[in-house]
């Protein structure tokens, strides 16, 4: 990190708030547990930081999309109370490296299960978590009886701990409720009928979590956008609750020149000035996540606002000034400048996209500041 300063564009991350989150969408939910979902270097606020920080408060249970991120997780992380879970489908023959480890990957198939089973050595366990496949899409189980025959081999050898059961999904932060019912209604009626207690469960995500508490009844909830502050519905929905942003991005003015009528800007030279302003480049790019069709974003100096200018390109941006300011200036590209704001759900509109993929672009170049 200490090189990455060198370049003066940085991350400022607000673990208090992501702890402050986390207590709160419980207590909204009502529920007892939290599994932390933490893929993706914590939706780019760092995972190491971001789970030290939920330890703090008592989470023990964190989700991670691919083996890397979980061993990754695990070398920092020893302790026998940490529980890591792999969210998506893993491949089997990586059932000996998950047991080292203790990651807990998702069963969805009788077929998958098997092939694990005869990899493991006497003596040896594999923690799992049944995946029930409702309405996503993507993975597991997806009719009463195939839940029922990987629940009964998961009970029927002494080669694996039951970790839990889940869902995920698909329309959780959508105004229309159908199918979020069908498939809440799913899950209740297979899971029920295969005779997994409810202590196992784990279905809700941060839209369920945040709007649906009541339609569910369970203790975990698997959340991560609200823990580190977003909407999952922006900006369509609005939050019940207040959540306090975590990730904050700034930099510093690198150049400053006035552009004359009729000269342009960047690539293709989309920009032209109609007349004579003052301009900055800013150290960031297209290469760190502040993605190319953010030109025309909206960033703050000295407490308004302002925009980039022409193409985003991979390391620089070209932003207006209302008049001359010195190299060094910080501009706020996320956060906040005098009575001025720019959140990551601006963004994510903006970039008709959603906020965790804006979040999770910001790259391995940005430094982070705790
Ligand atoms: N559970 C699963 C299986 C996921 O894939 C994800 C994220 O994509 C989550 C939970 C967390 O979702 P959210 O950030 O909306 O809470």
């Amino acid at each position: 990190d200490d090189i990455l300063r060198l370049r003066p564009t940085w991350i400022t991350i607000d673990l208090q708030a992501i702890q402050l989150n986390a207590q709160k969408i419980m207590q909204h939910a009502g529920a007892k547990k939290i599994i932390a979902v933490v893929k993706a270097d914590a939706y780019g606020h760092g995972a190491k930081q971001v789970v030290q920080a939920l330890l703090d408060i008592g989470i023990q249970d964190f989700a991670v999309a691919t083996i890397a991120e979980g061993i990754a997780l695990r070398e920092v992380y020893p302790q026998k109370n940490v529980n890591i879970f792999l969210l998506g489908v893993q491949d089997v023959s990586h059932t000996n490296v998950m047991i080292q480890y203790r990651l807990v990957p998702p069963v969805g198939t009788i077929e998958w299960l098997q092939s694990a089973l005869a990899q493991i050595e006497d003596g040896q366990k594999l923690a799992v978590q049944l995946a029930v496949d409702t309405g996503m899409g993507r993975m597991g189980a997806h009719s009463q009886e195939n839940v029922q025959a990987i629940y009964d081999a998961i009970q029927n050898t002494d080669k694996l701990d039951f970790f839990g059961v889940f869902t995920h999904f698909a329309t959780a932060d959508d105004n229309n409720q159908s199918y979020y019912d069908k498939q809440v209604k799913r899950f209740y009626q297979w899971v029920t009928a295969a005779g997994i207690p409810k202590k196992y469960w784990n279905l809700a995500n941060s839209g369920s979590a945040i709007w649906h508490f009541n339609e569910i009844d369970t203790e975990t909830i698997r959340v991560g956008s609200v823990l580190y502050g977003y909407n999952p519905g922006a900006p369509e929905k609005k939050l019940p609750i207040s959540l306090k942003p975590a990730l904050y991005l700034k930099s510093k003015i690198g150049s400053v020149h006035q552009l004359q009528i009729g000269e342009s800007v960047s690539y293709g030279a989309t920009y032209t000035a109609a007349k004579s302003q003052w301009i900055a480049t800013l150290p960031i790019g297209y290469a760190d996540g502040y993605l190319r069709r953010m030109s025309g974003m909206n960033v703050l100096v000295d407490g308004h606002v302002e925009h980039v200018i022409g193409r985003v390109t991979m390391d620089q941006i070209v932003i207006t000034l209302n008049q001359e300011y010195p190299v060094g200036t910080i501009v706020t590209l996320v956060g906040c400048d005098g009575q001025e704001k720019i959140t990551i759900e601006d963004m994510a509109e903006y970039g008709h996209t959603i906020p965790h993929e804006i979040l999770t672009n910001f790259g391995n170049r940005l430094p982070k500041i705790y």
